[in-house]
C-alpha cells in the first residue's frame, strides 16, 4: 500500500498495520521477533557501506531491533509524531527525555499533580546536578507563568492527572510557553492518543507509559516518548548510552496489545462513563471524578480537548476507614491493584497503599481521605463491573 493511502486510514485500521512493511520474514502475518543481540556483516564492503556511506542497518542491539524499529514507528504513526522511541518504562520514558534536554543552572517547572515518582526525580535527584525545580499548584496559569524564568528550559505537566483527573489546558500551555520560548512536555498516558492529541495543539514531546493502555493486558512494562525528528534525536541517543532498552519479546507484545488498542479505549471510554453515572447517583457515595462528568471541575475543557474520559473513575465513599475496608474485600470479580489501561477491572485505595506512610493530616491535605478509591475498568461487561461494586457497597454498610 502506498504511504500515502496508509496516511488515509482510520485509527483502528493503523493500530493493525501502520509502521511495518508489509512482506515479513517466511510470510508470517505476526511482526517476527528478531531476538537477538548482534547483527553480522557478511564482508568489509559492507562494513564500509554502513560507517562511510551511513547505510542504514542493524549492527547492535543496544542501537536498534527490527521489532523494536516497528514498535517505534507504529506508535509515532498513532500518536501523529515525526519520530518516537520506545523504553523499558514509562519511567525511563520521563527520565531520559528529561535528561537530554537540561544541562547544570538550567531551572524546570513542574505542575503539583504530576505522577509521584516524576516529581521525586525532578525535586531530588535534577537537584544533585544544580538543576532546580519549581512545582507549581495544579491549573494556576498566572503561577505557572510567573515561575518561568530566562534559564528555564520546559515545562512538564500531565494531563488527565492521578487520581482526581484533572485536565490541563493544552492549548493555553502552548501559549505561555511560546510566549518565553521554553519547550512542552506531556504525560498523556492517562488520555492516549484516541482520547487526546497534544502535539496538534502544539506541544512538544508526549511521553507515556505504554504499560498502562497501550500495551494494554497487565503483562509489561514499556514506555515511549514522541515529538518533531530534532527533539527526538538527541533523546535517542542518550538512550543508547543510559540502556534502558526494552527486549524485542515485550516490542512484540505491545505490538500486539496495539491492534486493539482503539477498540479497547472506546469500550474503556463507555464503561467508564456508565460506572461513573451509576456511582455519583449512589446514595453511599459521596463524590466522583471523572473528567466527562458535568460535576467535574473540569469538565468543560475535557468537553473540548478530549474524545473520551478513559477508563480511570476516582470516587469517595461516605463513612470512615472501616466501611472503606469493608467494601474493598467484598469486591468478587474486581480485583485490588495498581495500574489502569488493562483487560481487568482493578481498584486501588491511595490511603492504604501510595500514601501509607503519609500521617492522616498529611494526607487529608493532599485531599486523600480514607474512603477515596480510584477504579479502572477494564474490558469486563458494564453491568458486571456495576452489579460488583453495588454488592460490596451494600456489604459495606453492614
Ligand atoms: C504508570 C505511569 C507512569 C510510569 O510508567 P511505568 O511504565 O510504570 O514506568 C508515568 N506516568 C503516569 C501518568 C503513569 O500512569
Amino acid at each position: 500500500m502506498s504511504t500515502e493511502k496508509k496516511d488515509r486510514l482510520g485509527m483502528s485500521s493503523r493500530a493493525v498495520h501502520a509502521g511495518e512493511p508489509r512482506n515479513h520474514y517466511a510470510d508470517a502475518i505476526t511482526t517476527p521477533i528478531f531476538q537477538t543481540s548482534t547483527f553480522v556483516f557478511r564482508n568489509s564492503d559492507e562494513i564500509e557501506e554502513y560507517t562511510k556511506h551511513k547505510k542504514e542497518r542493524f549492527e547492535y542491539g543496544r542501537y536498534g531491533n527490527p521489532t523494536e524499529l516497528i514498535a517505534q514507528n507504529r506508535l509515532a504513526d498513532l500518536e501523529g509524531a515525526e519520530d518516537c522511541v520506545v523504553l523499558s518504562s514509562g519511567m525511563m520514558a520521563i527520565t531520559t527525555t528529561i535528561l537530554s534536554l537540561v544541562r547544570t543552572g538550567d531551572h524546570i517547572v513542574i505542575t503539583d499533580d504530576s505522577y509521584k515518582k516524576t516529581l521525586e526525580f525532578c525535586r531530588s535527584y535534577l537537584k544533585r546536578f544544580g538543576i532546580e525545580c519549581t512545582i507549581v499548584p495544579f491549573g494556576d496559569y498566572d503561577a505557572l507563568e510567573g515561575s518561568i524564568k530566562s534559564n528555564t528550559r520546559f515545562i512538564f505537566s500531565e494531563s488527565p492527572t492521578n487520581p482526581y483527573l484533572n485536565v490541563f489546558d493544552l492549548k493555553l500551555l502552548k501559549e505561555i510557553a511560546d510566549r518565553h520560548g521554553v519547550i512542552t512536555l506531556i504525560d498523556s498516558t492517562i488520555a492516549t492518543p484516541i482520547n487526546q492529541r497534544p502535539l496538534e495543539l502544539g506541544i512538544d514531546l508526549v511521553t507515556h507509559s505504554a504499560t498502562k493502555y497501550l500495551a494494554g493486558h497487565n503483562d509489561i512494562l514499556a514506555g515511549a516518548v514522541m515529538g518533531r525528528k530534532d527533539l527526538i534525536a538527541p533523546i535517542r541517543n542518550l538512550h543508547k548510552s543510559m540502556g534502558g532498552l526494552i527486549d524485542p519479546h515485550c516490542c512484540y507484545l505491545l505490538l500486539r496489545g496495539l491492534k486493539t488498542f482503539p477498540m479497547r479505549v472506546e469500550r474503556q471510554n463507555d464503561t467508564a462513563l456508565q460506572v461513573a453515572r451509576f456511582l455519583e447517583g449512589h446514595p453511599d457515595i459521596q463524590r466522583v471524578y471523572y473528567p466527562l462528568l458535568e460535576s467535574h471541575q473540569h469538565y468543560s475543557i475535557a468537553r473540548e480537548q478530549m474524545k473520551g474520559g478513559g477508563c480511570v473513575v476516582t470516587f469517595e465513599m461516605k463513612g470512615g476507614i472501616d466501611e472503606a475496608k469493608r467494601f474493598m474485600d467484598s469486591l468478587e470479580m474486581i480485583f485490588i491493584g495498581p495500574s489502569f489501561g488493562g483487560a481487568e477491572t482493578l481498584i486501588t485505595h491511595p490511603a492504604t497503599v501510595s500514601y501509607y506512610d503519609y500521617t492522616r493530616e498529611e494526607r487529608y491535605e493532599l485531599g486523600i481521605i480514607d474512603t477515596l478509591f480510584r477504579l479502572a475498568v477494564g474490558l469486563e461487561d458494564v453491568d458486571d463491573i456495576i452489579a460488583d461494586l453495588q454488592g460490596a457497597l451494600e456489604r459495606a454498610r453492614r
